[in-house]
């Protein structure tokens, strides 16, 4: 290789490295914006944002679950048999969602609730192909699962969540 190919070759290498490294600090900082808004928002107020926002800042599966209404496999889940004491908020905005009280072990390899924590917290849409009822977040309308009518008591309902739409925050030890 002579001197002058050396060089150029080292340019090119060199411009390509710049490129990739500056593309990787603007979405990292396009990401950081994304999630300071988010957390400006106050709790009780909802969130509106956009499928190209969202992207910033959730995984991939996250992405395709919350946004793109995907359901992910039975049994190889995060929670679907977490008994521990605490709350499930949306893994997207952050909303309290349901509290372990109402989680129970439907055998559906889905973690399973019989309530929301309040009334505001899901929203329930019309009869999917699932059979059930779509739920999304009250707060920022992502997707969550389905709702069925075979439920355990009191409510007689089973809200089939995903639990990569979930986060869960262990309850402080008494
Ligand atoms: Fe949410």
């Amino acid at each position: 290789m002579s001197r002058i190919t050396l060089r150029l070759f080292t340019l090119v290498l060199g411009c390509v490295g710049i490129s990739s490294c500056n593309s990787a600090k603007s979405y990292e900082a396009e990401s950081a914006r994304i999630r300071a808004k988010l957390d400006a928002i106050p709790l009780d107020e909802k969130v509106q944002f956009t499928n190209d926002e969202w992207k910033y800042i959730l995984t991939s599966l996250q992405y395709y679950v919350l946004r793109r209404k995907g359901t992910e496999l039975p049994f190889a889940n995060a929670y679907w048999h977490t008994h521990e004491n605490g709350t499930y908020i949306c893994a997207a905005c952050g909303n309290p969602l349901f509290s372990s009280e109402a989680k129970y072990d439907s055998g559906t390899g889905w973690p399973s609730f019989w309530q929301p924590i309040g009334g505001e917290a899901v929203k329930a849409a019309s009869h999917s192909s699932f059979g059930g009822s779509e739920i999304t977040c009250a707060r920022c309308g992502s997707h969550l699962g389905h709702v069925f009518d075979d439920g355990p008591k009191p409510t007689g309902l089973r809200y089939c969540m995903n639990s990569v739409a979930l986060k869960f925050v262990k309850a402080p030890a008494k």
